[in-house]
């Protein structure tokens, strides 16, 4: 099973997963190279939006597939944005180049939910559900979680989205400020890929 369709639109997210499964030797096929659009993610779990997003690729794709779905949950806020991170201020993925448009709208959004709270903590998380066919009675499902704190002002400039405002006390830096294999490393897509990939070796020996 070296060949795996990934079930996202998002750039920041292809290239993040492609950093770390290449080298491991998959090769990621982005599910619009076969002319699949993204599926709804109308669920209120993270785990149910990735589940759905799999089986549709797989579905449409003939092959087996996987999925993320992620988001930052706000301690202050309830945990939202959450399953809504993508679409907080609006629309959800939005074509390729209004992406930063939409992450500085989603990151406005934030910072003026938070701008009364002195309670800062979040976690990014994220969930892969990967799919070897779409009926798959057993998926392989592995989570992350990436704790930090929201600041009021912007610093850095990779990652995407919500990177530039997602401090990481322990490292001094936010996401943004982090080079990608410094994200990749630590990050909740990151141990969330790391426990899917030694799932897949598993299958494999
Ligand atoms: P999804 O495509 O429904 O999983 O949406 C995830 C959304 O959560 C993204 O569009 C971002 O807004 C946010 N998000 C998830 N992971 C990250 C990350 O690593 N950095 C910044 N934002 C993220």
């Amino acid at each position: 099973m070296k060949k795996l369709v990934v079930a996202s639109s998002n750039p920041g997210k292809i290239r993040e997963f492609e950093q770390m499964l290449t080298p491991l030797g998959f090769e990621i096929v982005p599910q619009s190279q076969l002319g699949v659009a993204d599926a709804d993610e109308p669920h209120a779990t993270f785990v149910e939006n990735a589940l759905a997003k799999a089986r549709h690729a797989s579905r449409l794709s003939h092959m087996p597939a996987f999925a993320d779905d992620s988001g930052i949950c706000v301690a202050a806020l309830a945990g939202e944005p959450g399953v809504h991170s993508a679409r907080y201020a609006g629309v959800a993925n939005a074509p390729a180049q209004d992406r930063a448009i939409q992450d500085n709208r989603n990151n406005e959004k934030l910072i003026a939910s938070l701008s009364r709270k002195r309670d800062r903590r979040a976690h990014y998380y994220c969930v892969i559900v990967l799919v070897r066919n779409p009926n798959d009675p057993e998926p392989l499902i592995a989570e992350g979680r990436w704790h930090g704190e929201v600041l009021a002002e912007a610093r850095g400039s990779g990652g995407f989205g919500y990177d530039p405002y997602f401090y990481v006390p322990a490292l001094g830096r936010t996401a943004a400020e982090l080079d990608a294999s410094e994200k990749n490393a630590v990050s909740h897509r990151g141990q969330a890929l790391k426990h899917l990939v030694a799932r897949l070796v598993e299958e494999r020996a």
